[in-house]
């Protein structure tokens, strides 16, 4: 632009513009032009001048056109740089005048400010194309008038012109009567009418039947621009043309392109899991809605297949949550690769995934075959940084419109299908049935009651010898759960703790099973039972801030001596190496308790990890010593690496002669189990030690084994009850 510099010419807007019409005139002298044109220009007595809008020179004035430009001579005017004179939208109008003048051999009428001393002149100057030598496109620039404009006038359209605001005004016929320098930078091509800007009809549709309704509008488009497909914000009004006083459309634009974009982002964000690009719930409720109602437009139906992964959480604990997050990655590839076009596959959450298909193309076969092949997909190892890890996946299947009618119903159902699939040992697929239902309803009666349970003092604790395998003789005893339900009778953990753990209740529980399991250690103390109590911890509570707090707490309120009670965790919370778990262990170490590994074997067993920490006694699950008839050889390894590591083992869950011979002979330490007694209520558990107290005295050898004369405990029912028997 020739901005606020003096004497230099100032082109400001164009009025109006699209017009087109023919013929220029010439004169001597410049190398760039024909000599014949310019000899035609010199002799009239207009301003003209030729104006490089590349190189931005003025290549040629007449003699009239020296003078406004207060030019010695041509030379002198074609050696004035005018670079830094020019704003980039007045270059940018140049050049389109350029490209358009040379197009089609238009002109155009543009009014244009000189910022002469001492006040600025404005001019009518008509505009062409001309060819140089060189054959480049120049201005050929003709003042046709002086305009005594306005200062407002004057500085409106100056404003037209600099505005990103693209302005349009169209006539009846639709066809542009005006455009400023942004909208016509950004039209396809010259005299487009206002709907082929529109990439979709429809949008131009709308936003009409908008301005015939309201005499205005407003809508956000797709618009086809020299740039390629824009998002448009368009805003148009119906008004009169102020130079022919016929009906016509003010219409402006504005790019929201980039807008777009970052809401198409965000959206894209809020949609889409960040660790494995899938759709995530948000995205899944739409899309699952959508086809449902599309399902039932057509009568067809649906089928949701609930994913977990088995034992993700170990992989997650033991090999840190990088790889974790590596193996869902692997996970969800894989599971992309086994669906069909069509199939519609989101990510829940943690290592929980959904796979939508439509039934209808399929049929049941087919409802097989995704969840066969998922199945299937999960045989081959994946392939993570370092580890080549085999994890298998639980199903549960539900369908539309037989399972359920909305996704909630749906999901819930899966779910429960899911959560059979696992009970039946995982790595399996299993429908959703009605009876699975009666669970629900167990679970939501389950979390109103347990709250009420703390309160009223429902809870009790119910104590299982440990016996040393040497002797048969109580040592110890775990201190497990129960819950005396007032309709239901007695419920054990596995129905409660799980949900205790979900709903934030563990911390209470696990302080009042601390404080009641201290109490009675006691009172066993007090009556000269010397011996261990054990209890459970939940991982759960090592989450707990004020865990330390209330241990410390109970403590103080019982006078039990810590070094009475052994607190058994399970792997998954060494395995992770949380700090806090770490700092808490130790700190309990510190305080006096003994700690015991639970239920070794079933996580992602490592025995060297244990050594880190200062575990005392090593409890084999029940699976191990179950499959002590088939599989003997791991049980005798860990008893083997635990006595080289210097700790306690204790075999859970005995419940054959055969088994504890067995677990004798390889001189494990203790065992528990329904062969000498499940769990039992304190007083009979006071009443076992008393009795053995009484054998004892009565033994002829100090290391003979008690000869105990009990009937077995468990019935042909499985119920577990404990009695003496022949006693
Ligand atoms: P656990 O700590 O491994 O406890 C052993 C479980 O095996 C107990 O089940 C016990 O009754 C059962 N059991 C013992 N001997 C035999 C046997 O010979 N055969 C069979 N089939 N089972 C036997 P229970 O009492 O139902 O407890 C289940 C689990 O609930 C416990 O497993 C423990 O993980 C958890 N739990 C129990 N009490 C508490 C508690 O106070 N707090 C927490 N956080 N969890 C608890
Ligand atoms: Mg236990
Ligand atoms: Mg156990």
């Amino acid at each position: 632009m020739f901005e606020t510099q003096s004497r230099r010419p100032m082109p400001h807007t164009t009025t109006p513009s699209d017009v087109s019409t023919a013929g220029h005139r010439s004169d001597p002298g410049c190398a760039e032009i024909p000599i014949a044109t310019t000899r035609a220009l010199a002799g009239l007595h207009t301003e003209i001048w030729v104006f490089d809008p590349e190189r931005l020179r003025i290549v040629w004035a007449n003699h009239r056109a020296l003078g406004l430009w207060h030019a010695k001579d041509v030379d002198e005017l074609r050696g004035r740089p005018l670079d830094d004179d020019i704003s980039e939208s007045t270059l940018r109008r140049l050049l389109q005048l350029a490209g358009m003048t040379a197009a089609g051999g238009s002109s155009f009428g543009e009014v244009w400010t000189i910022f002469d001393e001492p006040e600025p002149r404005t001019f009518r100057v008509w505009i062409s194309g001309l060819r140089l030598v060189d054959g480049r496109n120049a201005l050929l620039c003709e003042v046709l008038s002086e305009l005594a404009e306005t200062p407002e006038r004057v500085r409106s359209a100056d404003a037209l012109s600099h505005t990103p605001v693209m302005i349009s005004l169209y006539g009846e016929d639709t066809l542009p009567l005006y455009r400023n320098t942004a909208a016509a930078d950004s039209i396809v091509r010259l005299g487009q009418p206002f709907a082929e800007r529109f990439a979709d009809p429809a949008d131009h549709a709308r936003l009409m039947e908008m301005i015939d309704r309201d005499g205005h509008g407003l809508a956000t488009a797709r618009i086809l621009t020299c740039r390629g497909v824009r998002w448009h914000e368009i805003s148009a009004r119906r008004c009169r043309d102020t130079v022919g006083g016929t009906p016509a459309l003010l219409v402006s634009e504005t790019d929201v392109s980039r807008l777009k974009d970052v809401e198409h982002m965000v959206r894209h964000l809020a949609e889409h899991d960040l660790l494995t690009g899938l759709p995530n719930r948000t995205c899944l409720q739409r899309e699952v809605t959508r086809r449902i109602e599309a399902a039932e437009a057509a009568g067809t139906g649906l089928s949701m297949l609930l994913i977990d992964l088995d034992r993700f959480k170990t992989v997650n604990d033991s090999l840190g949550h990088q790889t974790g997050d590596r193996l869902l990655m692997a996970a969800a590839k894989r599971l992309l690769a086994t669906l069909h076009d069509g199939d519609f596959l989101a990510r829940l959450g943690g290592d929980e995934f959904l796979v939508v298909t439509d039934a209808d193309e399929s049929a049941a076969p087919r409802r097989e075959t995704t969840a066969q092949r998922i199945l299937s997909a999960f045989e081959t190892p994946l392939s993570i940084p370092d580890h080549d890890l085999v994890v298998t996946a639980s199903l549960g299947v539900a369908r539309f419109p037989e399972d359920g009618g909305d996704l909630d119903t749906l999901l819930r159902h899966a779910d429960l299908a899911m959560y059979s699939a696992k009970e039946h040992g995982c790595n399996r697929a299993i429908s959703f049935t009605r009876e699975m239902t009666a669970a629900i309803d167990e679970q939501l009666t389950i979390d109103s009651s347990l709250r009420r349970a703390l309160e009223l003092d429902e809870l009790e604790l119910w104590y299982q010898p440990r016996l040393s395998t040497a002797e048969n003789r109580i040592i110890a005893a775990e201190a497990l759960v129960r819950w005396r339900h007032p309709t239901r009778g007695l419920l054990l953990p596995g129905l409660f703790i799980p949900h205790a753990e979900k709903r934030g209740l563990i911390d209470r529980i696990g302080e009042w099973v601390l404080h009641e399991a201290a109490t009675r250690r006691r009172r066993l103390h007090e009556a000269g039972h010397d011996m261990i109590v054990s209890l459970n911890l939940s991982g759960r509570q090592f989450a707990d801030p004020h865990f330390l707090e209330r241990v410390e707490r109970v403590l103080t309120e019982t006078g039990c001596d810590p070094r009475g009670l052994q607190l058994e965790i399970t792997e998954s919370v060494l395995l992770g190496n949380d700090p806090t778990a770490v700092r808490i262990l130790k700190r309990l170490g510190d305080i006096g308790f003994t700690l015991a590994i639970d239920d070794f074997g079933t996580g992602y067993s490592n025995l060297t990890m244990l050594q880190n920490h200062r575990i005392d006694t090593l409890k084999i699950d029940r699976s191990f010593v179950v499959a002590l008839q088939d599989q003997p050889e791991l049980t005798e390894l860990i008893l083997g690496l635990c006595r080289l590591l210097g700790m306690t083992t204790v075999a859970e869950g005995v419940e054959t002669e055969a088994q504890l011979a067995w677990l004798k002979a390889r001189d494990c330490h203790e065992y528990q189990g329904y062969l000498f007694s499940p769990a039992v209520p304190f007083d009979d558990f006071v009443a076992l030690l008393e009795r053995q107290r009484v054998l004892l005295t009565h033994r002829r050898n100090e290391r003979s084994a008690l000869n105990w004369p009990l009937a077995p405990l468990v019935d042909d029912d499985g119920d577990v009850g404990w009695s003496s028997g022949g006693a």
